[in-house]
């Protein structure tokens, strides 16, 4: 079992497939993209799944891929099937920006690769297209519809930024009437690449919520996990269920059980800190188990206890992108 130096038990991977990306997000990364990481310093699938089967082996039981975009990777679903009969594994969840996953949809519900979040941003094309910088909201909502309607668990994440799609908070909210899926709406991150520096945000959770209050002033708030970084909510009648995810405000730090861990093998404890070592030598190197076992433990026993501490070790300066960091 992997337990941190603040008593949490550490249970959830994050791990990012890859820090490359068909959209452009912006305020994930600038336009022009970042600097990529080259191939050789990005783990194979065959590391990535080593890698998975040890840390499960140490406690981990929850695995989220993420990246950049996973589905760039062609080769991705050789690690899904990998990690789907992994023992001891007992949740695997996918965050994409849906636009590629279609061909592979019939595939993950084999798998019983079920929970899926949808990264979108917007309900409408021209917010879509601003924001992502490309033009593919259509084969996005199709796909979104898709997995919904063919029973996946979908969570929709959307980020409230100012001035570019709050305009869309009420329509997209609407989906939970409908469909039984969640729609999530978090807070904007510093991690753009360092296209655009910021202390506070305008759209935090409480002012998200105050707005949703003035449409649904009926909504109430469900029981959630411990551990979840989401605080979720009902609206009588509607199918579905919506929740705030303050991950600027950092309300949930108390509670962390994640680990991340980035395509290139940077081992990162908060999302707001450093990364704590590199593991990518390591797995390539000799006596890779036990080594990478060791690095894990200690990145684990001095982790910051809040994300506020970790951003003051790395005394608050942010120039990394969510791509390559997984989010
Ligand atoms: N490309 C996939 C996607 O967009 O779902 C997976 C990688 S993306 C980096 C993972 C998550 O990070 C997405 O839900 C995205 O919305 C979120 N994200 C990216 N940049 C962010 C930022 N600056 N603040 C908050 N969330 C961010
Ligand atoms: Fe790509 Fe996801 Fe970043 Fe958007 S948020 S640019 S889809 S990695």
């Amino acid at each position: 079992m992997l337990v941190d130096n603040h008593n949490r038990r550490i249970n959830y991977l994050r791990l990012a497939v890859t820090d490359r990306c068909n959209l452009r997000c912006n305020y994930c990364m600038p336009s022009e993209g970042i600097n990529f990481a080259k191939n050789d310093k990005l783990f194979t699938l065959e590391e990535l799944a080593r890698l998975a089967s040890i840390l499960v082996s140490q406690g981990i039981d929850k695995i989220r891929i993420t990246g950049g975009e996973p589905f760039v990777r062609k080769d991705l679903m050789v690690l899904l099937r990998h990690l789907a009969v992994l023992e001891g594994l007992n949740e695997i969840s996918v965050t994409t920006n849906a636009t590629l996953i279609g061909p592979y949809i019939d595939e993950l519900k084999q798998l019983g690769i079920t929970n899926i979040n949808v990264s979108l941003d917007a309900i409408n094309r021209d917010t879509f297209e601003r924001i992502t910088r490309r033009n593919q909201y259509d084969v996005v909502h199709d796909n979104m519809l898709r997995l919904i309607t063919e029973g996946f668990n979908v969570r929709i994440n959307f980020i409230a930024l100012d001035g570019q799609n709050t305009q869309d908070i009420l329509p997209i909210l609407e989906l939970t009437k409908h469909f039984n899926v969640a729609v999530r709406f978090l807070e904007e991150m510093p991690f753009n690449g360092g296209s655009r520096s910021f202390d506070t945000i305008s759209w935090d959770y409480k002012r998200i919520l105050a707005y949703i209050k003035e449409a649904y002033p009926e909504y109430y708030q469900l029981e959630s996990p411990s551990t979840s970084t989401s605080i979720n909510y009902k609206i009588p009648g509607f199918k579905g269920t919506f929740g705030v995810i303050p991950s600027f405000s950092r309300t949930f730090c108390g509670t962390c059980n994640r680990l991340r861990i980035s395509a290139t093998g940077d081992v990162i404890t908060c999302l707001y800190g450093k990364p704590k070592m590199n593991l990518r030598d390591i797995l390539r190197g000799e006596n890779s188990g036990e080594r990478v076992k060791e690095h894990i433990r200690s990145a684990i026993g001095s982790r910051a206890k809040t994300g506020f501490e970790a951003q003051q070790e790395n005394r608050g300066v942010f120039k990394s992108s969510m791509t390559s960091i997984g989010g």
